[in-house]
This record gives structure tokens, sequence and C-alpha cells, in this order.
């Protein structure tokens, strides 16, 4: 259920309402618009009485929700969340653009493409550290190792850094990690995401490959419903019965997330086309789209990869996505 509350309406006459809320058994979460203030309540709101709270004069209209997902509801917060990290804003008309390869494999090849995309404009620089891969015996990544070295890129470029976790038990290995991108075999894992839900660290949520708009924003509430709001969302295809491309791109997902939430959305070309060719027209047209960012698997030496290589693209066709995407942005009048 969602209360809009009157503009005029003064500090203590909000924190009453509140706290009486508070007493019938909800949560309340609070959401300071450009014009109005949203609270938004969480639990049995059956037992309500909607007119009663209709009837306060500082209460502009009560709804209420009816879809599952609340927290990340656009009802429930109406303006676009805007993500801090390290000095990067995420979201609300502020583009990202995350780079990097698939897979950190080695101090110089971080480094080296680490330096070569933020050249090129890249905001914050991914590697795999810890890589679900589909065969056991393909290279399973550098693991703590890898973490290590992202950490040394970003000293040296000032990168904040994304990399993934697919064991809550690793947790600590990712103290000085910026983002925690949870990827799309995981989007499911509900103990995984409660885990990430108790941390403060913004989260890169990925969609399953075989998950509807509704699953991803309900995995998303997994993590709000444990107190961390600071959620990436990320369209990387899904899987259908063409078998050309890894995935299929589903662009309308980002103008339908951003109906449906306020979190902000990228979209991630690589993974979604699974061909380096094709990773330009679909950046292009995810910022046509209307996506929060984009993040591209970069690599010095595609054919050398040791994952992933058909779908990367090297520093110097990164930089030209880059600036056409930019290009793309101010036609948009972004
Ligand atoms: C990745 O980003 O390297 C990755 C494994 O992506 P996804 O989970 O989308 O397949
Ligand atoms: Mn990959």
């Amino acid at each position: 259920m969602i209360a809009v509350l009157k503009p005029n309406t003064t500090k203590q006459q909000r924190d009453n309402l509140i706290t009486w809320l508070e007493g019938q058994k909800v949560s309340v979460h609070v959401s300071e618009g450009h014009d109005y203030t949203v609270l938004g309540l969480v639990g049995d709101t059956s037992k309500i009485d909607i007119e009663l709270i209709e009837s306060l004069d500082i209460v502009e209209s009560v709804k209420r929700v009816t879809e599952s997902f609340k927290q990340c509801n656009r009802k429930f917060h109406p303006d676009d969340t805007v993500i801090d990290v390290g000095g990067v804003k995420i979201g609300g008309g502020n583009f990202c653009i995350i780079a990097g390869p698939c897979s950190v494999e080695s101090r110089d090849q971080i480094t080296e493409i680490a330096k070569g995309v933020k050249e090129s404009g890249a905001t914050l620089l991914r590697g795999g550290a810890f890589k679900p891969r589909t065969s056991p015996y393909d290279f399973q990544g550098l693991k703590a190792d890898g973490i290590e070295l992202l950490l040394e890129a970003k000293k040296i470029t000032g990168m904040p850094i994304v990399t993934e976790i697919m064991n809550a038990n690793h947790l600590p290995l990712f103290e000085n990690v910026d983002i925690i991108q949870v990827g799309a075999r995981n989007m499911q894992n509900f103990e995984l995401l409660k885990e990430l839900g108790k941390t403060g660290k913004t989260i890169l949520l990925k969609r399953g490959l075989a998950n509807t708009l509704k699953e991803l924003l309900m995995s998303a509430e997994y993590i709000m419903s444990e107190g961390n709001t600071n959620i990436i969302l990320c369209e990387r295809g899904i899987r259908t019965f063409e078998t050309y491309t890894r995935n299929t791109l589903d662009l309308s997902a980002v103008p339908m997330l951003h109906e449906l939430t306020h979190l902000p959305v990228i979209v991630d070309p690589s993974h979604a086309t699974g061909a380096a060719r094709l990773v330009k027209p679909m950046a292009l047209a995810a910022a046509g789209a209307g996506a929060d960012g984009l993040m591209i698997e970069v690599h010095n030496d595609p054919i050398h990869a040791l994952c992933d290589g058909a779908q990367s693209i090297t520093p110097a066709q990164f930089k030209e996505i880059a600036e056409k995407v930019n290009r793309i942005r101010e036609v948009m009048g972004q």
C-alpha cells in the first residue's frame, strides 16, 4: 500500500503518521520525491483502514499496490533511484559504461585493458574472478587472486570495480569490491540474494537466462527486503528458439522496467549476442532504448581470451562504441 502525502506536510505530522502505521505492524519506507512524499507500507496491510488514512488532512491519496514487488516498485518511489559508486553516479539520467574482460587472467592483461577502456570513456571496470562456466573443465577464474588484481587495476586507474559472486561464503573477499555482480545463473539463488541484502554493497543483478521481468523484480525485492536498496538491474539476453545469437536481447525490457521500477537498468550486449560484431549495434540500440548504462566485454587479445573471446571487442572497437553512444544520448537530449 502507498500513501501519498500533501506537499505542505510537516515533519512532525509525517513522523506521527509513520509511528501510528508502524503500530499497525507494517514497515514504512519513506520516499521523498520532487513534489510529494510517498510512504510505502510493507507487510500485512489487510487490516489497515484505507478510508481512515485517506481522511487525514495531510494525505493526498492512498492506493493498494497489487504487484508482489513492493520496494522496487515505481509506485513506492516515483523518482529514479540514483546510485553513487565511488563518485560514479548511475541512474536518473547518469549513464555508466562498465567495461573489461570476461575474466581476469593476469596482472598485465587486466591493467592494460583497464587503462585502455578508461581512456576511451569507461566509468567502471569489470572482470570475472569467480566464473560460472557451463563446463567444470573450463577456466574457473583466478578467484581471490583475481579480485586482488582488480583492486590493483583500480588503484592505477581510479575506476571502481565490478565482479561476480557465486557463493555467500566468499563475501569477505568482496569487502573492497565496489559493485557485486549476481550472474544470470544465480538470479534466483535466494539465499545468496538475502545475504547480499544484508550488506551495504551495490548489487548488479543480471536477468536469468529464462526469467521474466517479474521474476527479476522479485529477486531485487529479496535483496531490498533485507535492507539493501542499492541495486542495478541488467538485461543480458534471454534464451529463445533462435540459435544464430547466443541469447536474444530483450530491448523492450528497458522501457518496461523503467515503467515498473525506479532502479537503474543497464544492458549487456556482449552476453546478449555472443558475437563481437553484434556488440556495437546492440549497444547503440540499448542507449536509444533509454538504458542507464552498458556493460561490455573488452579484451586486448580476444582470440586468446580464456573465456568469452568470441563476444569480446578490442579497446579500439570499444572507443568507437563509447563515442557513438554519447552521440546517441545527445540526440535523445540526455
Ligand atoms: C559475466 O558477466 O561474465 C557473466 C557470466 O554474465 P551472465 O551471468 O549474464 O551470463
Ligand atoms: Mn563473459
